[in-house]
């Protein structure tokens, strides 16, 4: 997925000119590649006319980060569709919270049940669990084994066959004990759709929980939104838990059960392990989804780059077609402050491998550095000079090389890279929309 946003975004780098079928384009590309990652068709089509009304063609016409400026309206578009109206249900001390799991079977109900009590045994509660699963053979025991490892009280039966009666006569001990966090789990078994519905619904009035938690196998594709809405419209879901996202889940479901239950996510299970439980975050949780390693880290990096406000500023030395060493410089110190090439690359998705060769970033950094070496030891006039002729003085080359303690062929070296800089932006002089991405190929 990711590579295929990339792709998108980079031939969007390489027009030469954006209009709207430009951006159209590539905002197709993004959207296919969604999809496949099981991100809702509606919710799709509904973030492209969102990312399209955000994003200003003129603003892309005019800026050195088109790129970015679609990229922040994806993430951030993706972003706020995992941020439902309603906010989570948060434990209150000093009672007996109930909490309720619904989800179908085998998408780790009660594994993760496990890991929710485990996790707030951990913040100081006093969890205990109830086995409202009759159906499944086995479930009782299962529970049973979870909790023993973990140190929980459980209840449940062999003999009772009504769910909702369990988990009454369970609850009503756990509050007698006061117990300050009373977890339900139940069957979630996939025939008879009707019978777990209405199963839901009593044990739901029977225990009456303060919340029901939805839980959802990452995996799920395009069928979440249905799935989800089903048991929001049998009880009132209030949160939701993805789990299974260590394994090849794309993830895209998870949007769909926030936008079928209006409810957040709150936690993610990402392994079969009770500590493998991680409180949700949306944007490391998109970065997950668009594949791109941290697109959230690579986002700040960017920002902290080029402030905004400076930006203008470049755009229009730029367009003066004034290059100078100042401007080579401070581009070097942008590319550094990112960190090795490898590393921001990386953070990109399909961009990683293919672009810079294994060690020949670091050799380029390096370079870098060498280059701003000699360049420190210039002068204010050598920095501010537009033109290249008083490089050509073979005594004033000696010298910066002497101050720099560099070799003077690094200084030639700078003298060409220089050159050829400036070249790429003389061509840019007056073109609108160029893309930024001179100046990296050190
Ligand atoms: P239930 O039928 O909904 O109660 O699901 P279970 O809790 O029994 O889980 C079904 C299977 O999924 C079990 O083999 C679990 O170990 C596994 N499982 C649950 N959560 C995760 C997870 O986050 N990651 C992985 N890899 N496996 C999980
Ligand atoms: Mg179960």
């Amino acid at each position: 997925l990711g590579s295929k946003i990339n792709h998108a975004l980079r031939n969007m780098g390489t027009a030469s000119v954006v209009d709207e079928q430009a951006l159209d384009a590539c905002l197709k590309e993004i959207a296919t590649a969604l999809i496949q990652a099981d991100v809702n068709i509606k919710m799709v089509k509904q973030l492209r006319d969102n990312v399209k009304r955000q994003v200003q063609i003129e603003d892309l016409a005019a800026g050195l980060n088109k790129k970015r400026v679609i990229e922040k309206a994806v993430f951030s578009e993706l972003c706020s569709m995992l941020d439902p109206s309603t906010e989570p249900y948060e434990l209150k001390k000093g009672k007996s919270n109930v909490v309720m799991f619904v989800g179908l079977q085998g998408n780790g109900k009660t594994t993760t049940c496990t890991k929710y009590a485990y996790a707030n045994k951990r913040k100081g509660y006093r969890p205990a669990m109830i086995c409202a699963d009759t159906f499944r053979a086995g479930a009782f025991d299962q529970l049973k084994q979870n909790c023993t490892k973990a140190g929980i009280p459980f209840y449940g039966s062999y003999t009772e066959t009504d769910p909702a009666a369990i988990a009454q006569a369970g609850v009503d001990r756990f509050r007698q004990e006061k117990y300050d966090l009373i977890i339900v789990d139940t069957s979630g078994r996939h025939k008879q759709e009707d019978a777990l519905f209405e199963e839901m619904r009593e044990i739901e009035e029977a225990v009456q929980p303060d919340c029901i938690v939805f839980v959802i196998d990452g995996s799920v594709g395009q069928a979440a939104y249905d799935q989800a809405l089903a048991f929001k419209k049998t009880v009132p879901v209030g949160a939701v838990i993805v789990t299974k996202l260590d394994g090849h889940a794309k993830g895209g479901g998870a949007l769909s059960a926030v936008a079928a239950t209006d409810s957040p996510i709150i936690y993610i299970g990402t392994g079969e392990h009770i500590d493998q439980f991680e409180h949700f975050e949306a944007k490391s949780f998109v970065s997950r989804l668009l594949g791109l390693g941290d697109w959230h880290g690579f986002m700040d990096k960017i920002t902290d780059v080029i402030p905004e406000d400076q930006q203008p500023d470049l755009i229009e030395k730029l367009q003066g077609g004034t290059f100078t060493m100042r401007i080579l410089y401070e581009q070097y110190a942008n590319i550094m402050k990112m960190g090795p090439m490898s590393q921001v690359m990386s953070m990109i998705p399909g961009l990683g491998g293919d672009i810079i060769p294994k060690g020949a970033d670091e050799a380029s950094h390096e370079r870098m550095k060498h280059f701003m070496t000699v360049m420190d030891s210039m002068t204010d006039a050598e920095l501010d000079a537009t033109d290249m002729k008083i490089f050509q003085e073979e005594s004033r080359l000696r010298r910066i090389a002497m101050g720099s303690g560099r070799p003077a062929r690094e200084v030639g070296s700078l003298m060409q890279e220089f050159k050829k800089m400036s070249m790429m932006w003389g061509k840019m002089k007056g073109l609108k929309g160029f893309s930024g991405k001179g100046g990296m190929s050190a």
